[in-house]
């Protein structure tokens, strides 16, 4: 049964209560009353749905799936959908949260929301993968909508799974609704500049905390843990900006090179092998153990809870850049902070993504394609401001990276929510 007071063990890392406790805190350091802090954390909606499939076998299979706004005071909801055998509704909970957070952050006018499926989508076949999908659109579509919760892809959805939602919500209202979603492809209303922005936000991150550091991104050594949608493309951004890829992990596990890896080279490899295992001349390094490589820059770009108090107790890097959602449990910042180890949070460094995600959502609206130059600019400029906003915020309150753009997020939500008024 869904609460909203998420019932959990005592002793698992629970995703929700940690986000909430840190919008508490960036309440209390901001000095709001309780009662805002209280309207800022608690989520507005939470839809629980049912999702039955026809599998090709022809016996139907229950699936579990969610789709939560947590805030629209700044605008409507915005945030992924993922489909993975460990979402539950406390991590959905926690990621609409981060994106409410990460939309005020680069300030772009938008809510956060989050949905996803319980599903290993690596069992399906792809009739069953679209079935499942159109079948979970439907469900949620009273939900969604361009003026009301526009989704997006996140872990295990891409394009396709995209086009499905919009065609499925698209014959319910009977008419296109090309921006009910966004990472579509370019036929149906998609972007140039969509795949890879995270990356590209990332990188920008990553080159303007060096900067800031007063350190070269020139031989930088970097370590990548994750090879898919933003690790992938991270590995030739880097490169191309003179840090060398040390170390890399995906699914399969992790690897050591020490003279940097060769993106087309491991592109290629990635395509022929189906995975970073056996690139050539690479030592393995067993998964749990990736941060420990000789390095500069951890790059965690997988999925949540990773950089635990033992990984970040023996963490080699020197700067953090959370290019996954949720990388870093609360004890694991705890000692990241304690050894002065700077991170650049994921509701800033990941943000690439959605702001990609607005620019294509605004092209929707508009019914006009910007020049590809406009979106690289656009994209670049809204990343580097944010940061700097960050790290000028940062100065003034005297906490962590994470803290301060809690803070500065929290502030956007709050001044909203205050002008706005309380209905009825
Ligand atoms: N899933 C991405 C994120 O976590 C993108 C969300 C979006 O574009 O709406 O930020």
């Amino acid at each position: 049964m869904v609460t909203r007071s998420h019932e959990v063990d005592a002793h698992a890392f629970n995703p929700w209560l940690h986000v909430a406790s840190l919008i508490e805190q960036a309440g209390h350091l901001l000095g709001l009353d309780e009662g805002m802090i209280k309207r800022i954390v608690t989520p507005e909606r939470i839809l629980e749905v049912a999702v039955p499939v026809r599998m090709d076998s022809g016996e139907v299979e229950m699936f579990t799936g969610w789709r939560i706004q947590h805030d629209t005071s700044r605008g409507p909801g915005k945030g992924g959908i993922r489909f993975h055998p460990s979402v539950n509704v406390d991590e959905i909970a926690a990621l609409s949260a981060d994106m409410s957070i990460k939309c005020a952050v680069v300030n772009i006018p938008y809510g956060g929301a989050k949905g996803g499926v319980a599903v290993d989508p690596t069992l399906l076949s792809r009739g069953e993968l679209e079935r499942l999908t159109r079948r979970y659109a439907f469900t949620i579509a009273p939900m969604i909508g361009p003026d009301r919760d526009i989704p997006a892809p996140d872990i295990n959805t891409d394009t396709q799974v995209m086009s499905w939602i919009m065609d499925t919500v698209s014959m319910l209202r009977g008419h296109n609704v090309t921006g009910v979603v966004t990472g579509k492809p370019l036929s149906i209303g998609g972007t140039l500049g969509h795949a890879g922005a995270t990356s590209v936000g990332v990188t920008i991150c990553t080159a303007a905390i060096l900067q800031r550091l007063e350190r070269s991104p020139e031989g930088a050594r970097v370590v990548i843990q994750g090879y898919g949608k933003v690790g992938g493309p991270l590995v030739e951004l880097l490169t191309k900006r003179g840090m060398k890829v040390v170390g890399l992990a995906d699914v399969h596990g992790a690897i050591h090179v020490p003279e940097g890896l060769d993106p087309a080279l491991m592109a290629k490899h990635y395509s022929e092998a189906g995975t970073i295992m056996g690139y050539p001349g690479a030592d393995e390094v067993p998964a749990d153990q990736i941060f420990t490589i000789d390095s500069d820059i951890a790059i965690p770009a997988a999925l949540g809870g990773f950089i635990t108090e033992t990984v970040a107790n023996n963490l080699s890097a020197s700067v953090v850049i959370e290019a996954a959602n949720g990388p870093t449990t609360g004890d694991g910042a705890a000692v990241l902070a304690s050894r002065g180890i700077p991170v650049v949070p994921d509701v800033l460094a990941n943000a690439g993504g959605v702001v990609a995600s607005y620019f294509e959502w605004a092209q929707d609206l508009q019914g006009y394609w910007w020049e590809p130059e406009l979106f690289h600019q656009r994209l670049e400029r809204t990343m580097r401001e944010a940061f700097e906003q960050v790290w000028a915020r940062q100065q003034e309150l005297n906490v962590p990276l994470r803290e301060t753009a809690l803070a500065l997020g929290v502030e956007r939500i709050a001044e909203a929510t205050r002008v706005r008024g309380l209905f009825p």
